[in-house]
């Protein structure tokens, strides 16, 4: 049985006592909302903080409201939570349906969508227990120096897996983040960067308070992800979709692929093609054709990365059927 390592636990009540916290344990802190990721890789010695912030008793970070003019989520606000809320389910049926692509019932009550957003990245040659990874001398993510998947990659290449943020992105959400200096918000895309171990834009500092989604007048949206158990598994490739329909035109749209890179990408030449278009079967394969252009998946997932490559295309035209306008 794998244990957890020892660690001191505090339970903040208030945002600006968990950031005190950090302030003054830094880079030894790190903060658990639902812990369905952090406690699982302190278990598998990736992640060993000495001290645990607990964001669970911050009421702030529980709150969900949606209305006319958007969505306000919480980050402490669980998976569960936002399965259930009807007035979410109606007015962003793609990004419930993403959530409900979340690993199980009884770790979408404890996981929230904060620390979905936050997902460490993954890796076969990582996501394994101790003395797994010390029987391969480690890798450059955590306690070694080589990259097993790419041995001359100067840079780890492990995969932005979080179901939610593909979707997300598509939907234009923005982040907010706290620290001691105050608040910033940011579009939600702008916090990945495409590094296996710095994969987050955040600072060590800063706390995730908020995800908030713009109103969904006009905007059709859909989340596609390629598994190999249905029952629950992390993707190896997710699709995000949106588009605003003028007429049964397309005047924007965005699609966002996860599971291919170590941060999600915008497959942007693939948007621009659509623009104009009637989301007409030609239109979407073309589209979905150069969708595929950006996606580089690496072998260090479940299933081929040349099959994960080959069905981007696929993958990216079903979440497009999906929004086409129903034809006379
Ligand atoms: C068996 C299993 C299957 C899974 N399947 C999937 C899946 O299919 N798809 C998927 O996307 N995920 C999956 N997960 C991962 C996980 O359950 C979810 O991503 C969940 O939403 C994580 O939320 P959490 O609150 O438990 O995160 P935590 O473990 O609490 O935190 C995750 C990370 O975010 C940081 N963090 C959390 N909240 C904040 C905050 N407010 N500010 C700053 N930092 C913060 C933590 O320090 C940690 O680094 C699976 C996990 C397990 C164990
Ligand atoms: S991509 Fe390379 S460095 Fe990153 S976790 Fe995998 S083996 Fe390790």
């Amino acid at each position: 049985m794998m244990r957890l390592p020892k660690f001191r636990y505090f339970a903040p009540t208030s945002v600006r006592e968990a950031l005190r916290i950090k302030a003054g344990e830094g880079p030894d802190a790190a903060y658990v909302a639902g812990g369905t990721d952090l406690y699982p890789n302190m278990k598998r010695r990736q992640q060993t903080p000495k001290v645990v912030i607990g964001l669970a008793r911050i009421r702030a970070l529980g709150k969900l409201r949606v209305d006319d003019g958007g969505a306000s989520i919480g980050a402490s606000v669980t998976l569960s939570e936002i399965e259930r809320q009807r007035r979410m389910r109606r007015s962003y049926p793609a990004l419930v349906h993403a959530i409900e692509e979340i690993s199980t019932p009884p770790l979408r009550n404890m996981g929230t969508l904060g620390g979905n957003a936050l997902l460490d990245t993954r890796c076969n040659y990582y996501d394994q227990n101790y003395e797994w990874r010390q029987a391969i001398d480690f890798c450059m993510k955590k306690d070694g120096t080589i990259c097993w998947v790419a041995p001359g990659s100067p840079k780890c290449l492990a995969v932005q897996s979080a179901d939610s943020v593909p979707i997300l992105i598509a939907l234009s959400a923005r982040a907010v983040l706290a620290s001691p200096d105050g608040e910033r918000e940011l579009p939600l895309e702008e916090l990945y960067a495409n590094d296996g171990i710095q994969y987050l834009t955040k600072r060590p500092d800063e706390l995730l308070t908020e995800i908030r989604v713009p109103k969904s007048d006009g905007w059709r949206a859909s989340y596609k992800k390629l598994r190999r158990r249905g029952a629950f598994d992390f993707p190896v490739l997710s699709v995000g979709a949106a588009v605003r329909l003028e007429g049964e035109r397309v005047a924007e749209a965005r699609i966002v692929l996860g599971a291919v890179a170590s941060a999600p990408v915008r497959a942007l030449r693939a948007e621009s093609m659509l623009v104009g278009s009637s989301l007409d079967i030609p239109a979407i394969t073309e589209a979905a054709a150069a969708a595929a252009g950006p996606s580089k998946p690496m072998d260090n997932t479940d299933h081929s990365f040349l099959w994960r490559k080959e069905m981007t295309a696929r993958w990216v035209a079903q979440a497009l059927r999906e929004l086409a306008p129903p034809r006379a």
